[in-house]
């Protein structure tokens, strides 16, 4: 239980609230899709980079746009896929 109020303090002006709201804004970003697969794009939708033999990128860079389900699970869900294509082709 709480017997106080703890942020910004006890002593709570507009000022003070504006400046704890200022300092905690986090966008809480989750950056995907700048190595995207496509045609246009730099990787192949097996992950290979266009025009560099031997290199892949599985991550949530190869997104070909910004997905609206969570990103993580996104991200687990290319690296599976493109997992199982490098291991039948191997
Ligand atoms: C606060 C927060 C909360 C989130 N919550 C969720 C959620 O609830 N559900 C969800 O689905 N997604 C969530 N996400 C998004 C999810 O975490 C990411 O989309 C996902 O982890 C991206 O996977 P990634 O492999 O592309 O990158 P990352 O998971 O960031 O992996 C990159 C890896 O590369 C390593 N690395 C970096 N530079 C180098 C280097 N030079 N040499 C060697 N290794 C290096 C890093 O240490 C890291 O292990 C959240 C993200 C954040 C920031």
């Amino acid at each position: 239980m709480l017997a106080q109020e703890m942020t910004p303090g006890a002593s709570v002006s507009d000022a003070d609230l504006e400046s704890v709201i200022l300092g905690n804004l986090d966008a809480y970003t989750h950056p995907t899709s700048t190595a995207p697969m496509g045609d246009d794009g730099v990787v192949y939708s097996n992950g290979r980079v266009h025009g560099i033999a031997g290199l892949m990128v599985v991550d949530a860079s190869i997104m070909p746009g910004i997905p609206s389900a969570p990103t993580n699970l996104t991200t687990m869900m290319i690296a599976e896929h493109i997992a199982v294509r490098v291991f039948a082709a191997a």
